[in-house]
């Protein structure tokens, strides 16, 4: 006869996972597109670099862009980063262009902006660092978002209709 001992071996799970690794938080992003004061006011001209480096904000309504809905791509009126594409834009009312989300969450750059007594949520080209607006959260679309840009921090390239005509959600790759 034979008497079987199951041993349950209950080997110890070593809990491990707690890495308190959590980067830390640059409070100056560094970006890798850098210029002088001067080689931006030559390349901008007066309105651009008020607007784009010194963060102003341009008159409402005034801009080429608030009422523009052309088919293309809006990019980043310093250095031409790709930003947001015509299919996020809408008509927000408030008199700046507004997107509901850009081409990808690391092309902007997100900072609290505490001027004017409001605390608002600035946005910078993530390239540059060129002063865009802010982003609310009172957008009316599924993102719940409102990015507020100046038309002058913006530039853009018209697309072919067929080429827009494209979902934005397209996993094909992106050629440059
Ligand atoms: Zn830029």
């Amino acid at each position: 006869m034979r008497t079987v001992f199951l041993n349950l071996c209950l080997s110890g799970i070593a809990l491990a996972s707690c890495d308190a690794q959590t980067p830390p938080q640059s409070a100056s992003p560094s970006f890798e597109v850098v210029k002088t004061p001067q080689e931006w006011k030559k390349a901008l001209g007066a309105e651009r670099y008020r607007i784009l480096i010194e963060k102003g904000t341009e008159a409402p309504w005034s801009g080429e862009y608030n009422l523009h809905f052309e088919n293309g791509i809006y990019h980043c009126g310093a250095c031409q980063y790709p930003l947001f594409e015509s299919s996020s834009k809408f008509d927000s009312h408030c008199g700046w262009p507004s997107f509901d989300a850009p081409i990808d969450e690391h092309r902007i750059v997100e900072t609290v902006d505490r001027s004017h007594g409001m605390t608002r949520t600035e946005i910078q080209c993530a390239r540059c660092g060129g002063h865009l607006g802010h982003v609310f959260n009172d957008g009316p679309t599924a993102t719940g978002l409102r990015y507020c840009v100046n038309s002058l921090s913006l530039g853009f390239e018209p697309q072919s209709d067929s080429a827009s005509a494209k979902p934005r959600t397209s996993s094909q790759p992106v050629h440059r």
